[in-house]
């Protein structure tokens, strides 16, 4: 069966409402503080994958429990990535649509599925489908500018002097629960390695840093005022999943697989930075070293080479 993934962006709603960001701190920081959550990467998979608007069907669908459902969706609408609308059939009380900014969060999930279909890749998991070849397609990140691949290794990053990963724990983004997530929740099946490694705030800001160039362990507790033992936990799963290789002198570098995860980091940065409001001197810069112009990062076919827009794609599940 072949399923439509997203409407034309014709019939995506238009909203601008504002939102209560924190414009005191980087986009990034925000962005990591609102998405690295498994909970809230499942709803926003549900939502797109498979037009997921309600409370009932969020619920059914992830065996996620109501109190926890309702933080996430409250944080989410606070945060200017759902609305809330009434419902047509007058049944349920809303039903949440992706705003305009929530519907572009797309490059960023599509960015997590290459990944795991590249890395990770599962029997069963969803194939998506370029309309424009008609071929099942892995997108990868390219150069807006000149059209090649971008990966880590030929692009350069700067950081603004304000942006720290310090505020990403800090007492605002605390989430009560740690209830477990199922690996498949979800009749998609999930993208579970990636969720692991980007569904958990901490995970998702130590593999951030690591793309900066931390390599140290003293270093990541200072960059990140994370708990040692918190920080033990991570860089221990990262390195079994091998997406951190561990030297001897508790130095960890990123292996290729860990590498990969660039364009997946690209694409969450680039929503965060045009998104959210942050202050000057807080942003990251990219910049593509082959052709030096800052990185403008454009997902393409595999197949076909051709730019994707989100109207284009479609998905199969297979079984
Ligand atoms: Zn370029
Ligand atoms: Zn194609």
């Amino acid at each position: 069966m072949e399923t439509k993934m997203f409407p034309a962006v014709s019939a995506m709603p238009r909203l601008d409402a504002a939102h209560p960001s924190d414009p005191a701190i980087s986009a990034i920081e925000q962005a990591l503080g609102i998405l690295g959550d498994r909970w809230v990467l499942l709803m926003l998979q549900h939502a797109f994958l498979l037009r997921v608007r309600t409370f009932a069907r969020w619920r059914d669908e992830l065996g996620i429990s109501e109190s926890v459902l309702a933080a996430r969706l409250k944080e989410l609408v606070a945060h200017g990535i759902f609305e809330p609308v009434a419902s047509p059939d007058g049944r349920t009380r809303h039903e949440y649509h992706l705003t305009e900014a929530g519907w572009r969060l797309w490059r960023y999930l599509v960015a997590i599925y290459s990944w795991e279909r590249g890395w990770a890749g599962r029997p069963g998991m969803l194939t998506l489908i370029h309309d424009g070849c008609g071929q099942g397609t892995r997108p990868y990140v390219a150069c807006g500018g000149c059209r090649d691949r971008a990966t880590a290794r030929d692009t350069r990053t700067e950081r603004g002097p304000l942006l720290s990963f310090a505020r990403v724990g800090e007492p605002r983004h605390h989430r009560r629960t740690t209830t477990p997530v199922r690996p498949q929740a979800g009749s998609l099946g999930g993208c579970p390695v990636s969720m692991e490694i980007l569904g958990d705030r901490w995970s998702t800001t130590v593999l951030a840093a690591a793309f900066l160039g931390v390599r140290r362990f003293v270093d990541f507790q200072r960059e990140l005022g994370i708990a040692p033992s918190v920080l033990t936990d991570r860089l221990r799963r990262f390195c079994e999943l091998g997406v951190l290789h561990a030297g001897t002198t508790r130095v960890y570098r990123l292996t290729d697989k860990g590498l990969a995860f660039f364009d997946v980091l690209v694409m969450l940065t680039d929503w965060a930075q045009r998104e959210l409001p942050a202050p000057d001197g807080s942003a990251l810069a990219v910049t593509h070293r082959s052709c030096g112009t800052p990185l403008r990062p454009v997902l393409v076919c595999d197949v076909c080479a051709g730019d994707l827009e989100c109207r284009e794609l479609s998905y199969e599940v297979a079984g």
